[in-house]
């Protein structure tokens, strides 16, 4: 179905405003904005990169977003939400095969919808992500200082309709007005500048922390067009932070058979693989150290960027047939391709770049930071949509077929995968039996044959057609994808010009009253919950230290750490204890002030004592023994 579609220029219209843009991840997420013309990542305290991980309570409050809720997993496991990517815009059925591999519970909502179970509450994945998001806006709005109420928000490319619309939903829950929905891969090449008056054919091939993305696509006079979209959505980073996992834990267990990790345990033992993996991007070697005193666990081993590229290489090599897929849906051959682009934290791996290099026969980007392209990318789009840049139109393509169920529930297809958006198509039915006068119009996403094998998106009743012998009748169906991505449909009966529309609601995003009813609450509840999350957050904070400070004092006790005797008069235990003390009485109250001096004071009081620990340390990795102490 080729389409001569051009957008309108976005940059016409009045001026919105500021407008940022946002690269909401699977595993990392990141706000930009441009600056006189060049797109910038907005930092916080600790980098740009917001890890997509949220920590709650058991009463529902948000403890930590971001690399503190990425730490707080350390301790807290079952609190800790991340992925939730995976289950926007999906049923719990959907979902159902993957909550083994999630450390959080999923549960079922009423309507068939995925919950995640945090304590007693239950949490969309909408309202999961607008956290993050909120994270992000925050972000942004202390580095203008002032509100930030617009962004343009990246999907994959393969996201369908209700995941698309659950994106969008997740921006007006954190207070954002979604101006547009972009595909990745597409802000990837404006990131790049490839918009910039070229011609050609470009790869951008993404491999992320959970989810491995190839696009093709291509450029004429500054038009994006995707000719095609393949991947895969269980294939990442993650996969080889398992993998290294398993060898560890094989290789611990051959010395302790007893040893069975924990939620916690396991996270622990993937930070270490997972920093292990990242350093290995650009040393030959590294030095494994993973000391869990509980388990009586002191695993040390050297480990080679070559061990790891051999055990991970069946995993790097998946992403080939998605390529080659890909390659052959755009109908286009390798040769013509001109551009390849590396985005996602896991194309920093050299095996990652040399297997790009050997599929694509060239050597690809990698000019930009890849876990930073997409943002950057967005930040771009977003300018243009705030009307400061202008000639820039982006055009997608439908990632999966849509269509309608007909006679014997086939599935008729409309529009096909690959089209591009924006786009419209009528198709002409008929009526099946005689004096039928309504006909039921069941909306379908997905390649296969029958209804059954491909995702209902949405069902309404045509009324009112006049009773004619079967096939008389004739009515017809359009559909019309906006440049987000979002379907309206409508059928009209030609004859009698009865017609009716609907703007296709996913089944499994929220409903209108649903997203009022949260936004009026996150209105109405706004000073509680500032105040209750500070007292949330002054509570783990005074748990995280006490702990912190417990271990120490019990590796100190049962000789664990070895600091001389003279020495350890000069550190002051005895105030670090009575410190510890005074902050457990105060910890469980309800006064975050009386929490937080408390904090101070016992980090205060053992400042000495970590100094020596992290000397005492250092000196022992210079020996070769011990570098996971460091940590606490
Ligand atoms: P996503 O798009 O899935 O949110 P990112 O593009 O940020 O994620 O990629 C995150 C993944 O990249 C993680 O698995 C992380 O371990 C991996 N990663 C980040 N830096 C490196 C590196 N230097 N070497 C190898 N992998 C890396
Ligand atoms: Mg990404």
């Amino acid at each position: 179905m080729p389409l001569q579609i051009t957008l309108p220029n976005q940059s016409d219209s009045t001026t919105p405003g500021r407008v940022v843009g946002i690269d909401l991840g699977t595993t990392n997420s990141l706000v930009a904005y441009v600056d006189q013309g060049v797109p910038k990542v907005i930092a916080g305290a600790d980098g740009g990169i917001v890890p997509s991980v949220v920590t709650l309570d058991d009463n529902g409050n948000v403890v930590a977003v971001g690399v503190k809720a990425k730490k707080h997993a350390l301790v807290d496991a079952a609190h800790t939400v991340y992925s939730v990517k995976r289950l926007m815009g999906k049923s719990f059925q959907d979902v159902k095969k993957e909550s083994g591999l999630l450390a959080y519970r999923l549960a079922q909502a009423d309507e068939g919808l995925v919950r995640v179970q945090i304590g007693k509450k239950l949490f969309t994945p909408i309202e999961l992500s607008a956290f993050v998001l909120k994270e992000l806006k925050k972000r942004a709005e202390d580095f203008f200082g002032e509100t930030v109420t617009k962004a343009v928000i990246t999907v994959p490319a393969y996201f369908n309709d209700a995941q698309r619309h659950a994106t969008k939903d997740a921006g007006r829950l954190a207070g954002l007005e979604v101006l547009r929905i972009v595909n990745e891969p597409t802000a990837a090449s404006l990131a790049y500048g490839l918009d910039k008056s070229k011609q050609g054919i470009i790869a951008v091939y993404d491999l992320g922390g959970g989810t491995f993305d190839i696009s093709i696509l291509k450029l004429s006079n500054g038009v994006f067009e995707v000719l095609s979209t393949n991947g895969d959505t269980y294939l990442g980073g993650d996969d080889i932070d398992r993998r290294l996992m398993e060898l560890f834990i094989t290789q611990i267990k051959h010395m302790e058979p007893a040893f069975e990790p924990n939620g916690e345990q396991l996270q622990q033992i993937r930070n270490v693989a997972e920093s292990a993996k990242i350093e290995l991007s650009t040393k030959p070697s590294v030095m494994i150290a993973l000391d869990i005193p509980q388990a009586n666990v002191a695993y040390r081993r050297n480990l080679t960027r070559t061990e790891l590229e051999t055990i991970t290489r069946s995993i790097v090599e998946r992403t080939r047939i998605p390529c080659e897929m890909a390659i052959k849906d755009a109908l286009i051959d390798v040769d013509e391709i001109d551009e390849v682009v590396l985005v996602g934290g896991s194309t920093r791996m050299p095996a990652v770049r040399s297997l790009v290099q050997q599929i694509f026969k060239r050597k690809p980007h990698d000019e930009l930071n890849p876990d930073e392209t997409v943002a950057l990318g967005a930040a771009i789009q977003a300018n243009v949509l705030a009307g400061e840049t202008k000639d820039v139109l982006l055009l997608d393509v439908t990632p999966l077929s849509l269509g309608i169920e007909t006679i014997g529930g086939m599935m008729s297809t409309i529009i096909p995968r690959n089209t591009t958006l924006p786009t419209k198509a009528t198709e002409t039915y008929t009526t099946f039996v005689d004096n039928q006068t309504g006909v039921e119009i069941n909306v379908y996403q997905g390649e296969r044959d029958f209804v059954r094998d491909n995702r209902k998106l949405a069902e309404f009743t045509l009324k009112g057609i006049p009773p004619l012998p079967a096939g008389a009748a004739k009515f017809e169906v359009s559909f019309l994808i906006d440049a987000d991505g979002i379907l309206h449909v409508s059928a009209k009966e030609v004859h009698t010009g009865i017609a009716h529309e609907v703007e296709v609601k996913p089944s499994y995003g929220l409903t209108e009253e649903e997203i009022e009813r949260m936004l009026r609450e996150s209105v109405v509840y706004a000073s509680q919950d500032i105040g209750e999350r500070r007292l949330a957050e002054a509570k783990t904070e005074g748990q995280r230290i006490l702990a912190a400070t417990e271990k120490v004092l019990g590796q100190l006790r049962r000789g664990e750490i070895v600091i001389t005797p003279q020495r350890l008069q000069s550190l002051n235990v005895a105030a670090v204890i009575d410190a510890l003390y005074a902050l457990r009485r105060v910890v469980q109250s309800e006064d975050a002030e009386a929490i937080n001096n408390q904090v101070t004071a016992l980090e205060q009081a053992t400042e000495p004592l970590a100094q020596e620990i992290m000397n005492a340390s250092v000196s022992e990795v210079l020996e070769g023994k011990n570098v996971a102490e460091i940590s606490t």
